[in-house]
């Protein structure tokens, strides 16, 4: 019934990176150069329907308020209705999304039925070096500026440049929130990448250490394109003007 109609189906990219991987960098430089279609969010879907009051935000939001997570068939409803939409046509990036077997298992159903060609994309990142970025952070508690002691430090340590209160640390930006956050981002995401590994959904491995970002999303589109799921011409040779930074 479901032919895979391989080489004509749009290239649906199922983005995985544990907080702090630049997931959200990688997204926008891909959808910039060398896939077109939209980066969706499942997250912020969810919040838009939440805010527009529809059906779909309302069951989501009792959930929320009953202290429940939004449902796979809500999200999966979700996705299904996006997938369909005139700007997928040529391909999208899915983010946060699909976080359950569950999910990757209707996911993979939807896009057979459609033609449509998955692959994962997983940046992996050094914990370590997560850690340390992340618990370098401090933030103004009058201003909100945010600070980073390595890379964007203040004037004088531990006071903001603008208004002169002292810095704190963000109860997210704690090292051992950071770490349990990184294990359970661990727990949800392995098995899921087995999952898409064993039904022979192709998948690329970014490995980001001391690359910048342009150079991570050009590996990407040349794995991409080396599995024919991009046109080559977007892969290698893609309009891609070299902006190096850091
Ligand atoms: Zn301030």
């Amino acid at each position: 019934m479901t032919s895979q109609s391989k080489g004509t189906g749009a290239p649906v990219i199922i983005l995985f990176g544990s907080p702090g991987s630049g997931k959200g960098t990688q997204a926008k430089l891909l959808t910039q150069n060398c896939l077109r279609g939209p980066h969706v969010s499942t997250g912020d879907m969810l919040r838009r329907h939440i805010s527009a009051g529809d059906q779909i935000g309302d069951k989501a939001e009792a959930l929320i308020r009953a202290g429940k997570l939004v449902s796979d068939e809500i999200v999966n409803e979700l996705v299904e209705k996006r997938l369909d939409e005139p700007d997928c046509g040529n391909g999208i990036i899915l983010d946060g999304y699909p976080r359950t077997l569950n999910q990757a298992s209707v996911l993979l159903n939807m896009l057979a039925i459609r033609g449509l060609r998955p692959a994962v994309i997983y940046l992996m990142v050094d914990y370590e070096k997560i850690v340390a970025r992340l618990s370098g952070r401090r933030q103004c508690p009058v201003c909100g500026t945010l600070y980073s002691l390595k890379t964007n430090p203040p004037k004088v340590l531990g006071i903001c440049d603008l208004d002169g209160a002292t810095l704190v640390t963000r109860e997210d930006d704690r090292e051992e929130v950071i770490r349990e956050r990184l294990r359970a981002y661990d727990l949800q995401t392995v098995p899921i990448l087995n999952y898409f590994r064993e039904a022979g959904v192709p998948t690329v491995e970014v490995n980001g250490a001391g690359a910048t970002p342009e150079e991570i999303m050009r590996q990407i589109c040349d794995s991409l394109a080396g599995s024919g799921l991009i046109p080559a011409a977007m892969g290698k040779n893609g309009a891609v003007s070299e902006t190096r930074v850091g």
